[in-house]
Formats: structure tokens, C-alpha cells, sequence
């Protein structure tokens, strides 16, 4: 991971992690204050929140709304869509009733978390590179985003300014570091997997003389994609590799997160039942891709009673297998758990991989010649989100054994995973404050 994030900092193109700059250069430190806006888009629903920030470290009140798009604006056009964004952030507004806050008076400011593939060209503005997740509009692509929405806003008269535009792991990033200033990175591990850190502004080699007053700058590393030679591929990755709609994309997700595990789980089970005849005859069920979901090979992983009762009857419920042997039903927690390990020991060796980039896993970085012992490592905080992480706890536990077992026992007493909770959100509107136009 570390090699590869280093290739991707080199060159564009240069690995198969894309390093993107954000153009972040400050984190909220807690001393933000006032009334800020996030607006989350990144699949069928939007949503809009309005933060109210007491310094300190203080978050005073969060009103969300969440709305759904309707189907036809996600292949209509930019104008509708946006149209239909700014109409809802302004009746939100709205709202507010009566607000005494003298930040008010003036133009109001948003984080807008954006969770598409975006060129960005400042910290405010970046450019579509295409739709994904059921999105189609033809004219969006190639243009600005924060335009097509503050156009938008103005043709509403609503008087509002993107501040920030924003990836959804930046946002955990910015929420991490609000909280403890020690956070310098962030990983999302629930259908899908992002993370992103703080870099050096001199270590992105791919973009000399970039200087920011921090000399730093958070690089949203788009992991998912990440792949190398070192990582052994079975024949079950493969296979739901060749049958997904991007294959030879996401490889590292495809290993990771929620959105494959069960399906991985499925496959060897249904290799199983076709090399031996441990459930009987002909299975339909089993052969359909994604019936069975993260969520209920974790129950089928965690079922404790002493028949395992909760196994029999998710596969007799959703795989429609029924009476399955005892013996057969400890194999089939037995494989839930090697997929779960694996995954978790990915993740957690790709969380390593972001310190030793950076020089805090102990060992003095990629280059150092120290020995571990002359080294006072500085605590480091690791921001985390997202359901697999935080719902399935043989995958957590996992994940931190493995932190231990790679880092050290006492490297690893100098690293925390701090979960957070909304950065797509609340983390957006902290970045609007930090990047707001008032000083
Ligand atoms: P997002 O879809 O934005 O990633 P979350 O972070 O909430 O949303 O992650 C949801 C994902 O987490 C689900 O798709 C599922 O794969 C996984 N997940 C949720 N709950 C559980 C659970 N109890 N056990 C295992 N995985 C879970």
C-alpha cells in the first residue's frame, strides 16, 4: 500500500490509486463558530443539514432532512436536478424560523459532500468526471459542480456559497479532526471502502510547487481501486470480479467491504455444494448473485446457540436450504469467518500501509534507518465510519487484531481508530466553516 500510494503521488496514472487532491490545507480544529450548511449527495436520497457550531468543540444543535430524488431527475438535466436540490435547501431555510445569530446576516455557506468522481480544481469547485450509481445526465459531465448548484441557488434567490465540495471520507476526516487534532487520516469501510490522509504538500511529487499555508494537504486516496501483485486472488474473487459491471475496478473493495462479503461467502458455499453433496439436491436460490447480504452472514457468523439455529434458518429462509446437518452449518460459519478475517486483515494492513506512508507506524517511515526503540511515536488518531466496521463485530475485532499483530503491541498502543459518526455531513459543514469567506 505504502509503495503504491507513493507511485500514485509520482505520477498521474502512476498507480492504480488515483492520490486525488482536495485541496484541503486547514482541518477544523474546534474552534469554529456559528450556523453552517452541508448538503449530502451520493445516491438515491440527498441530504441537507444545518450545523450549529459553539466553538469549544462544541456542536449545538444538527437539524437533517432527508429527501429521495425522484427517478426521473437522476436522467433529466442539470438544470432539474439542481433545481430541484436548490428548491429543497431553500424551503429547509426557510425553516430557520427566527434566528437571532448575527452570522446570518450574512450570505450563508455549505459543505457540499459529493460522492462522484470529481476533478477538483479548488477546495470549492471541481469538475464531473462521469455518473455513477443510476445518475445519467449527459450535460453535467465535463462541468463545474459548485456552478450548476450556485446557479441553481440563484435562480431560487436563495443567497448561499459552496465553501467546500467535499468527498464523503474528507468529511469523516474534518469531523475526526474537530474532535482530536491528532486524527491525520480517515476510512470508510460500509458498502463500498474510501479512505484519505494528510500528506506533505512536497511529497506530491505530481503536482510541484503546489503550496498551501499549512504545507500540508488531504489526498482522498480512492483505496477501493487499490490493487497490487502481492495480493492473492482466489478463484471466488475472480469470478465475482468477471461478473460485476466493472470488472478490474475496485479490486481491494471487492475483498473489503459490505457490498461483496456475502456473495463471496455464497460462492464458495455454492463450489461446496457442488463438489460435495452436503445440502442436497439442486439449489437455485444459491446460484443467484448478492441474495445473500453482509448483514445476514454476519448473524450466520455471530449465531452463539449451541444448534445454531439462527444458520439453519437463514439458509433455510433466504438460500432455501433446509435441514442442513449440524456439521454442514459449523462449515458454513467457518467459511463466513475466512472471508471476514481476510477482509478485515486487508483492511487493517491497508490502515498500516497510510502510517508507514507517513511515517507513524514506528518504524521511522518507508526511508528511515532508526531502529524502533529511538523513536517516541507521536499518537496518531485514525477517524473511521461505516456499517461493517461499526455493525459487525467479528469484522472489527479482527481488524484491530490484526493493527496489533502488524504494528507491534506497543507501536499499536500509539494508534487509535476513533469512530465518527456523519462526516459526509456534519464533517461538510465543519469544512464549510473552516474554508468560509468570513474570517
Ligand atoms: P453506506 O451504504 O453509505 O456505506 P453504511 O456505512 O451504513 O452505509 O454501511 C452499510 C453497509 O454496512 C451495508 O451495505 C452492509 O454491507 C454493512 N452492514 C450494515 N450492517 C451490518 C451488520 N449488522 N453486519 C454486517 N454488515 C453490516
Amino acid at each position: 500500500m505504502a509503495v503504491e500510494m507513493h507511485a500514485g503521488l509520482a505520477s498521474e496514472g502512476g498507480s492504480k490509486l488515483k492520490m486525488l487532491l482536495t485541496f484541503v490545507d486547514t482541518l477544523p480544529n474546534g474552534s469554529e463558530k456559528g450556523i453552517y450548511y452541508a448538503l449530502d449527495l451520493g445516491g438515491t436520497n440527498f441530504r441537507v443539514l444545518r450545523v450549529q457550531l459553539g466553538g469549544q468543540r462544541s456542536i449545538l444543535e444538527t437539524d437533517v432532512e432527508r429527501q429521495p430524488i425522484p427517478q426521473h431527475l437522476m436522467t433529466s438535466t442539470s438544470e432539474d436536478l439542481f433545481d430541484f436540490i436548490a428548491s429543497s435547501l431553500k424551503e429547509f431555510v426557510e425553516k430557520e424560523g427566527d434566528v437571532s445569530d448575527t452570522t446570518l446576516m450574512r450570505r450563508r455557506e455549505l459543505g457540499f459532500t459529493f460522492s462522484f468522481p470529481v476533478k477538483q480544481t479548488s477546495v470549492s469547485t471541481g469538475i464531473l468526471i462521469k455518473w455513477t450509481k443510476g445518475f445519467g445526465i449527459e450535460d453535467t459531465v465535463g462541468r463545474e459542480v459548485s456552478e450548476c448548484l450556485e446557479q441553481a441557488m440563484a435562480r431560487k434567490g436563495l443567497n448561499m456559497r459552496v465553501a467546500a465540495l467535499v468527498n464523503d471520507t474528507v468529511g469523516t476526516l474534518a469531523l475526526g479532526h474537530y474532535h482530536d487534532p491528532d486524527t491525520i487520516a480517515a476510512v470508510i469501510i460500509g458498502t463500498g471502502t474510501n479512505a484519505c490522509y494528510l500528506e506533505r504538500t512536497d511529497a506530491i511529487i505530481k503536482c510541484q510547487g503546489l503550496l498551501t499555508t499549512s504545507g500540508g494537504m488531504v489526498v482522498n486516496m480512492e483505496w477501493g481501486n487499490f490493487w497490487s501483485s502481492h495480493l492473492p486472488r482466489t478463484s471466488y474473487d475472480i469470478e465475482l470480479d468477471a461478473d460485476s459491471p466493472n470488472p478490474n475496478d475496485q479490486g481491494f473493495e471487492k475483498m473489503i467491504s459490505g457490498m461483496y462479503l456475502g456473495d463471496i461467502v455464497r460462492r464458495v458455499i455454492l463450489r461446496m455444494s457442488h463438489e460435495a453433496d452436503i445440502f442436497g439436491d439442486a439449489l437455485p436460490k444459491l446460484s443467484m448473485p448478492f441474495i445473500l447480504r453482509t448483514p445476514l452472514m454476519a448473524e450466520m457468523h455471530e449465531d452463539d446457540s449451541p444448534e445454531l439455529t439462527e444458520v439453519a434458518r437463514i439458509l433455510k429462509d433466504t438460500l432455501e436450504i433446509p435441514d442442513v446437518p449440524s456439521k454442514v452449518r459449523k462449515l458454513v460459519v467457518k467459511v463466513c469467518d475466512v472471508v471476514t478475517r481476510r477482509a478485515a486483515r486487508l483492511a487493517a494492513a491497508g490502515i498500516v500501509g497510510i502510517l508507514k506512508k507517513i511515517g507513524r507506524d514506528g518504524s521511522g517511515g518507508i526511508t528511515g534507518g532508526r531502529s524502533r526503540s529511538d523513536i517516541k511515536m507521536k499518537r496518531t488518531v485514525v477517524a473511521i465510519e461505516g456499517g461493517l466496521y461499526t455493525s459487525y463485530t467479528m469484522f472489527r475485532e479482527y481488524l484491530h487484531e490484526a493493527m496489533k499483530e502488524i504494528l507491534g503491541e506497543e507501536a499499536a498502543q500509539h494508534v487509535t481508530l476513533m469512530v465518527t459518526e456523519d462526516g459526509s455531513g456534519v464533517g461538510a459543514a465543519l469544512l464549510a466553516a473552516t474554508h468560509s469567506s468570513d474570517p
